[in-house]
């Protein structure tokens, strides 16, 4: 049975407002942590504090909703993404056919437009093998090969990758928030925390109802009002506060030497008559691999409609989805940057360039039709004339003036935090078993309390397999 209270409701019967752990941050990341936390045992008292009406309100439900298969990751550089990743498609097919949700094995074509590209291809094909995808679920294919599967597609040669899948993580993040109310968490909605403060025992949190924030239609677009206003206390913290996540570091003094930039992916919506050009989504060899993003796609969504993107157009706040919010974000974050190693970035030739060209490709849509075009030349893009919803990525870069490949982990040095930087894609596919790995870690650290959770059940979990199954990463 799924017991659902309104977070107004909730806050009315607020008593103690005194928590074990708190989760700043009700994306995908922060839904699924509490979701595990509060299955640990009966008595550990969880809250996650989101600022939007709703989880998965940001980049969760902003995405192109793919269960991603683990090619894209050395297995080397990115071990725990990938592992994650491989082992995140089989618990969200589990989960999603449990709960009735939205889940689509349709697999991915990656493409070769050019004879120079094969090599990528055989290097992911690499990669996926050694992230433990088997020989019949990817396929080097060439050209001709890959007409007969897919005709519209023109390449040099094409990855098939059988074990991919499609979904809806808005969907899914709102199921397990759900999930986690009945193991007692409590999920504070429209309620932002806007001051952490250290006490003997652990933290005070000043939240306010985001309506009241000076910024409100940032944080949650002004919808609806259930915001809490007051004091909360946590023993222990957890930042995943996605975009925000640095600027919360930050404020506690943490992770000083790293900053973030911010792109906005954006997507078209393809017209009906084009919604059966492909069978399946169809990636290209990126141009730019040494950034934290792909070209533009051509998406089959789950529900089978069809769109291209995104492209990665840089902007100056993690809410920037409109002029309106880049502009008020322009002055204090471009101060921010200068004073930080991401002025090595800025000043990057091959950074410029790539710049130029996802500006090129938000400005004018040909551009971006364009993109998808080499492969998929049937598309004309006088035929798309509606935007999709974009989503933000934010990317960290540390003082060289570098792009962190991977996720950054930070314990805090008293050991009342933990916080979780550059949480980016494919983090939606990973996130159950990465969400175990770190409970696990906190567990094992003595900061939850539990120290053992290799006999846990949670939902159709036993804890301790899925440790196992992420082998030690
Ligand atoms: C364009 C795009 C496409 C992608 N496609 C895919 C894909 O197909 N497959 C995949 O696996 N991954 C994909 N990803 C990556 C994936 O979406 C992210 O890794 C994932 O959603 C990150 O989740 P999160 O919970 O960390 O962040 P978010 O969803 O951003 O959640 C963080 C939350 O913290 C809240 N918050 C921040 N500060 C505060 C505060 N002070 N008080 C209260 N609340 C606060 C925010 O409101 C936000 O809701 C994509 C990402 C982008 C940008």
């Amino acid at each position: 049975m799924c017991l659902y209270y309104h977070p107004v409701t909730i806050h009315r019967m607020f008593i103690e407002k005194k928590f074990d752990l708190v989760i700043v941050g009700g994306g995908i990341l922060g839904t699924s942590l509490s979701y595990f936390a509060s299955g640990l045992n009966d008595s550990i008292r969880v809250a996650v504090v989101e600022q939007a009406q709703r989880v998965a309100f940001h980049t969760s439900g902003r995405n192109t909703g793919k269960i991603h298969a683990p090619y894209l990751y050395n297995p080397a550089k990115k071990k725990l993404f990938a592992k994650a990743a491989f082992l995140g498609y089989d618990m969200w097919e589990k989960y999603s056919g449990l709960k009735n949700l939205p889940f689509q094995k349709d697999g991915v074509i990656e493409v070769a437009v050019e004879d120079g590209e094969t090599g990528t291809l055989e290097k992911y094909l690499r990669w996926g093998k050694k992230n433990g995808l088997k020989n019949k679920e990817i396929e080097l294919v060439d050209g001709p090969a890959l007409a007969k599967i897919e005709p519209e597609v023109r390449c040099s040669s094409a990855l098939v990758v059988r074990k991919e899948g499609s979904t809806d993580y808005a969907r899914l993040t709102q199921s397990l928030m759900e999930d986690s109310m009945t193991h007692g968490t409590v999920f504070l909605l429209g309620t932002r925390v806007v001051g952490f403060k250290r006490i003997g025992d652990g933290w005070e949190l000043r939240v306010r109802n985001s309506n009241a924030c000076s910024n409100a239609h940032t944080y949650n677009h002004g919808v609806g009002d259930t915001g809490y206003d007051g004091t909360i206390r946590a023993r222990f913290l957890i930042n995943a506060a996605g975009g925000e996540s640095v600027d919360v570091a930050h404020s506690i003094g943490l992770s000083e030497d790293l900053t973030d930039v911010h792109f906005r992916g954006e997507y078209w919506r393809a017209p009906t008559e084009y919604h059966n050009l492909t069978k399946t989504s169809i990636y290209s060899v990126p141009e730019f691999p040494d950034y934290p993003f792909l070209d533009p796609h051509w998406i089959v969504r789950v529900d089978r409609s069809c769109e291209i993107g995104p492209n990665a157009v840089p902007v100056f706040g993690p809410y920037a989805y409109d002029r309106a919010e880049n502009i008020r974000e322009f002055l204090p974050k471009t101060i921010e940057l200068l004073g930080s190693g991401a002025v090595k970035t800025i000043f990057d030739k091959q950074f410029q360039n790539l710049v130029f060209n996802e500006v090129h490709s938000s400005v004018s849509k040909s551009a971006m039709v364009n993109r998808v075009r080499r492969f998929l030349p049937r598309i004309d893009a006088n035929r798309i004339a509606e935007r999709g919803t974009a989503g933000i990525r934010s990317s960290v870069i540390n003082s060289a003036g570098k792009f962190v490949p991977d996720v950054v982990l930070v314990d805090d040095d008293d050991g009342s935090s933990f916080h979780i930087l550059n949480y980016n894609s494919p983090g939606a596919t990973g996130v159950l078993p990465f969400s175990v790995h770190i409970i696990e870690r906190l567990c094992r650290a003595g900061c939850l309390d539990v120290t053992d959770i290799t006999d846990v059940q949670c939902g159709p979990w036993k804890l301790g397999d899925v440790v196992q199954s992420l082998g030690g990463v």
